[in-house]
């Protein structure tokens, strides 16, 4: 069992043939992203065309879930009751080493408000939600 952050309540992402390796990943707690094996570009959200050279070739790949964080927001208002106890919390943009460039939308996790710059080092950690769903969220490294 991973530790808690957010409550089950929150929606859920939709798990469709794209994003399900992404998820049975996550559940084994490994970050996975898309990489192109025709060009070699890296690739996240999952999606079925690399953007970089249109081919359908894909492969997943397991990254060290180390990166920096990129961009971020600071949610002072819930925006769903079941969040009310939460706030504030941090809705980050984390750059992933290793990708050449490949971003990836979650949550920072256990951080310092007044300590969050763009690079600060992050690395990820799992949640393990009710229902066999795990979130990767991040953390200052
Ligand atoms: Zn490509």
């Amino acid at each position: 069992m991973s530790e808690r952050w957010f409550p089950d309540a929150m929606p859920r992402p939709a798990v469709d043939a794209d994003t399900a390796p992404f998820f049975e990943a996550a559940a084994r707690h490994q970050l996975v992203v898309q990489r192109c094996t025709a060009c070699g570009a890296h690739r996240h959200p999952p999606r079925p065309l690399c953007p970089h050279c249109h081919a359908f070739d894909v492969a997943w790949e397991q990254v060290s879930g180390r990166g920096t964080l990129f961009s971020w927001s600071v949610v002072h208002q819930p925006f769903l009751p079941q969040l009310a106890d939460k706030v504030p919390f941090v809705v980050a943009v984390v750059e992933l080493e290793g990708t050449g460039g490949t971003r990836m939308t979650s949550n920072l996790v256990d951080a310092d408000l007044a300590a969050l710059a763009a690079g600060l080092a992050v690395e990820v950690v799992f949640e393990d939600m009710a229902g066999g769903l795990t979130l990767p969220r991040f953390t200052p490294a």
